[in-house]
């Protein structure tokens, strides 16, 4: 679905990407690992063309993309849950849900609020609550339940339970299981490594703005020297 070849990416004279490249298959889920400042954000940005690569190529569904605004990325079914949540401050989660939400793809059975509010009861409770006014548990659930209102073919998630407590993040961790059995491909970088494993098909580690091993949860279960040596666990 997804094919990232050679990307490079530069901020100023400063080069973040040296030849990235992985893929999605249609139904994966797939992980960025690596430690803080290797190019995993940088690489997300890439492709959803908040930062313009320099070069390389982005293939969605064998048609190249590279270049292209972020507005035509999320048209082509590319759902964002950024680093940072972004959540409109000064929208109720209600209109959260509602300012972006669309269906380009003319998916079947697409996305309501209802839906929503069913995978995450707690944005129930919450909706007429201001964006300001959520804790960052109930912020994290608004910005997967935004981007799955644009009905994404591949959900793209920039750490995603990062700063969450435990509780919370089990709950992302759940509703991320159901949307992967609904068959919803996904890319997901975060560091819990062992709800990674259950989560994912396959990761790919990142290593100074490319990657430098890729295999399934089994086999990277079994390698402690490549966890040690890239993450650092
Ligand atoms: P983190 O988990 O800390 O976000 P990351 O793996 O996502 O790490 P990036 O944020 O993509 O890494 O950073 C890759 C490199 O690019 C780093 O050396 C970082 O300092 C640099 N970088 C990132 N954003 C910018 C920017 N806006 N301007 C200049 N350099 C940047």
């Amino acid at each position: 679905m997804l094919k990232v070849e050679s990307l490079e990416t530069y901020y100023n004279t400063s080069q973040a990407l040296f030849g990235m490249s992985f893929e999605i298959k249609a139904g994966e889920v797939v992980t960025l690992l690596g430690r803080n400042g290797m190019g995993k954000t940088t690489t997300v940005n890439s492709i959803m063309g908040i930062t313009k690569p320099h070069s390389g190529s982005i293939k969605l569904d064998d048609v190249e993309v590279l270049g292209s605004k972020s507005f035509m990325m999320a048209n082509l079914g590319l759902g964002l849950v950024p680093e940072g949540r972004q959540i409109f401050p000064n929208l109720s989660v209600r209109e959260n849900l509602i300012a972006t939400a669309s269906n380009h793809l003319d998916m079947k059975d697409p996305w309501s609020i209802e839906r929503i509010y069913e995978l995450f009861p707690e944005l129930l409770e919450r909706s007429s609550s201001m964006g300001n006014l959520l804790s960052g548990g109930e912020q994290q659930m608004l910005a997967i339940g935004r981007a799955l209102m644009t009905n994404p073919k591949l959900l793209i998630l920039d750490e995603a339970t990062e700063g969450l407590a435990p509780l919370i993040r089990d709950k992302i961790w759940k509703a991320l299981a159901q949307l992967r059995d609904r068959g919803l491909s996904i890319l997901v970088i975060d560091k819990n490594l062992n709800d990674l494993f259950e989560l994912a098909d396959r990761h790919y580690i990142v290593e100074k703005g490319k990657i430098v091993w890729t295999g399934t949860s089994s086999k990277l279960k079994k390698t402690k020297d490549i966890q040690y040596k890239y993450l650092g666990v």
